[in-house]
């Protein structure tokens, strides 16, 4: 019997980066009442001297939230400045066209902190951070805005960290974003539609795409089609459809990003019937056997 298909929902940028608890409120509230268990990916330092372990009504917000069936992973540490690299070129294009531009900048200005001896300072810090919230260790790291040398990763093997989400299978949806709709292109061959072993230490849990990043009532459909299409060529070649979402786009106050997800839960539910995972869940089913690695990438 083939297993259940998984759909697996983070959300980026709770804490250090988003510190307005109104917004994460929100987006909770939201994925409690579609009965979907998210991951959150959470920011555990910021600006101002923000730390996640004194933050007092976000302890008890999160933990609130894990005792209802979400989970909370851990995203970089000031999710600032290319922390651990450049971003990737989907991502810089959002800042203009001109990827190599941006490249040549930020390398100019941080290239010097691409280094796995600092990557693992940073991590070393931000898993005791999130060990004093939580009273565990977090099973899995994005980085913010996906910023990443290879060494990123010899640095997660030394600090036992097994499982990124720090590779991205369809950038159609950041061309989405961009409006740049014409030639967006495909998947990245590069990347498999669900869980793979990037490196002999660590596991990568690919995000197939973003499709709910500030819309507008016209670009709904459009992002949606996408997303429909995405869920269902995943599912075909027994892949996993781990997809971004934003907090501060899901707990705005337009709702726009909510409609979006609510239609997509609702067609993937009538046409696939999924099993709606968070992160820990994931992992747990991976350990077991019970989802299976694809192929590493090329
Ligand atoms: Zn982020």
């Amino acid at each position: 019997m083939a297993t259940q298909p998984r759909f697996v929902v983070t959300v980026d940028d709770p804490g250090g980066l988003i510190q307005d608890l109104a917004i994460f409120d929100r987006a909770r509230r939201f994925f409690d009442r579609e009965g979907v268990p998210v991951s959150f990916y959470v920011v555990p330092r910021g600006e101002g001297g923000w730390l996640l372990d004194e933050q007092t009504d976000w302890l008890a917000a999160l933990h609130s939230a894990e005792r209802d069936g979400h989970d909370c992973q851990l995203h970089g540490l000031d999710h600032h400045g290319c922390e651990f690299g450049p971003y990737p070129p989907l991502v810089m294009e959002m800042g203009g066209p001109d990827i190599e531009a941006h490249l040549r900048a930020d390398t100019e200005r941080f290239g010097h902190l691409w280094r796995q001896d600092l990557y693992e300072d940073k991590l070393t810090t931000a898993i005791a951070i999130f060990q004093r919230a939580f009273g565990r260790r977090p099973l899995s790291l994005r980085t913010g805005a996906l910023s990443q040398t290879p060494e990123l990763y010899s640095a997660m093997a030394t600090v036992g960290l097994r499982y990124a989400s720090n590779a991205v299978t369809d950038p159609r949806g950041w061309k989405y974003i961009c409006e740049l709709y014409d030639e967006p292109g495909d998947w990245d061959p590069a990347v498999p539609p669900g869980p793979y072993q990037l490196t002999s230490a660590v596991i990568n849990l690919p995000i197939i795409s973003e499709y709910a990043w500030y819309l507008t009532e016209e670009k709904i459909p459009k992002h949606l089609a996408l997303a429909v299409e995405d869920v269902g060529r995943v599912y075909q070649v027994g892949g996993v459809f781990l997809l971004v979402c934003h907090v501060q786009c899901v707990g705005a106050e337009d709702g726009l990003s909510q409609k979006l997800l609510s239609q997509l839960f609702a067609i993937a539910r009538r046409e696939h019937d999924p099993l709606f995972e968070n992160v820990a869940e994931l992992v747990r089913d991976l350990e077991a056997g019970q989802v299976g690695l694809l192929a590493g990438g090329g």
